[in-house]
């Protein structure tokens, strides 16, 4: 039996430690946040019966990952839906585009040009990973094969949204990822992801994980083969951290030759914006794609559309968000600046007089990484130069863009080395 320290409650934090207790290991967890579940933990709003993530979430059935989890553990209450998706464009008007039917019906290509993307689409849907993939940009890859017109109209707007002023170095694995993984079918928990998270936590309650909230890890000592964290020694550290923190706790540790590496990987951070509203700010749609530089935000996502409104007391809510750098006004600006920002063109999108009754702003930092060329020989891996300190983050779920389906993933193979 070892003692472990798990640093990070979010769930590749949250699967590890289950795994890890599971195999007879006195495990405590350190998290910062008062609640558990990080990148994927929910809040609730008034009168709403369901928790809603701070971050728009939900799971394609492909995440076989996960699902599994849910099954291992006796949870029963992930469920699919197919709700509609489109995207806006510079003329003003919002197309479906999760079809072939629908894709040959949209008018701002040709033919040949939308012959030609859903030719390439299907291809990288059955395509295993190819090595091609880490040797172009998206870009490279989506112009060459679709041709410049369907990269301007379709994936340009898209990638700027994603990835700001990195957008032009993003690899293709990433685009192959994104259509291979993904389902028309999403998934999602009755109750909130957090009901997911409440569930693990409450299965680590039972098996006696000591579960600190609201704990900071402001440093991490060496002391003989193990680690000093919270005044306790350690025979062995997990991090879950995003890389940026960890080395900053590990700069006593760590050669600076290792970390050394980790300073080139670049990362956007995530914001939200939550609106609970009176009416839909959009009808019908789930997920709306901006395609247009004409409005000031990446994503338009009405839950509500999704997940049935009953749930948050009859109001409807709406997720407005972007990936930002660390440089970005957006993360100075306050809540309402950021409103004032987004009002006009959310006006102009919607069909209805809605009414903002509360809006609710959330910030996550580190949570985007940046699939550049050199990102594969610089990211973390579980293994560090000490033999004791392992890493399981979303930086390592490359070539797949990070996602809970992952961290479930990460947490067991993590497990599997101690
Ligand atoms: C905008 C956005 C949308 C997303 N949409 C989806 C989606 O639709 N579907 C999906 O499956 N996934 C989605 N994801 C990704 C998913 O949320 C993450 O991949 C997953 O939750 C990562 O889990 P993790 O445990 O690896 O990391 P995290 O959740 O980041 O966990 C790390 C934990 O460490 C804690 N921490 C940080 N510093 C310290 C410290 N010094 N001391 C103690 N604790 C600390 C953090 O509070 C956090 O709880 C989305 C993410 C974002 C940002």
């Amino acid at each position: 039996m070892k003692k472990i320290a798990i640093l990070g409650g979010g769930i590749t934090g949250l699967t590890s430690a289950y795994c890890l207790s599971k195999n007879g290991h006195e495990v405590t967890i350190f998290e910062k946040e008062k609640m558990l579940g990080g990148l994927a933990s929910g809040f609730k709003g008034n009168n709403w019966n369901w928790y809603l993530e701070r971050a728009y979430h939900h799971i394609f059935s492909s995440d076989s990952d996960i699902l599994n989890f849910a099954k291992e553990i006796g949870f029963d209450k992930f469920y699919f839906r197919s709700p509609e998706t489109s995207s806006l464009f510079n003329n003003g008007s919002a197309y479906p585009l999760d079809t072939p039917v629908d894709l040959l019906k949209f008018p701002l290509l040709s033919l040949v040009d939308k012959l030609r993307a859903g030719i390439i689409i299907v291809f990288l849907k059955l395509s295993p990973f190819l090595p091609i993939y880490k040797n172009m940009t998206s870009e490279e890859f989506l112009k060459k094969t679709m041709g410049i017109k369907v990269w301007n109209t379709l994936w340009q707007q898209l990638f700027r949204g994603k990835f700001g002023k990195y957008a032009g170095i993003i690899l293709s694995v990433f685009i192959w990822a994104r259509i291979n993984k993904r389902t028309k079918k999403l998934g999602y928990v009755e109750g909130g992801l957090q009901v997911f998270i409440n569930y693990v936590e409450k299965l680590l309650m039972d098996l006696r994980v000591n579960v600190l909230t609201n704990y900071e890890i402001k440093e991490i000592g060496k002391r003989g083969e193990g680690f000093l964290v919270n005044g306790e020694i350690y025979d062995k550290v997990i991090s879950t951290l995003p890389t940026p923190v960890m080395s900053r706790l590990t700069a006593n540790i760590f050669p600076t030759s290792y970390l050394s590496k980790f300073t080139k990987l670049k990362y956007l951070h995530a914001i939200t914006l939550i609106l609970e509203t009176d009416r839909p700010i959009i009808d019908k749609t789930y997920w709306l794609n901006i395609c247009t530089d004409k409005i000031p935000f990446m994503i338009l996502a009405q839950h509500t559309n999704f997940v049935d409104k009953k749930n948050y007391g009859g109001k409807h809510l709406a997720y407005v968000g972007w990936y930002v750098d660390n440089d970005s006004k957006l993360l100075k600006i306050s809540k309402e600046e950021i409103l004032k920002l987004v009002k006009p063109s959310l006006d102009r999108i919607s069909n209805s007089k809605f009414k903002i009754l509360n809006p609710f702003l959330f910030k996550a930092p580190w949570a985007q990484p940046i699939f550049n060329r050199d990102f594969e020989k610089n990211k973390p891996d579980f293994i560090t130069p000490d033999k004791n300190f392992f890493i399981a983050n979303l930086d390592m779920t490359y070539p797949y863009d990070r996602g809970t389906n992952y961290a479930v993933k990460l947490g067991k193979e993590v497990a599997e080395l101690i």
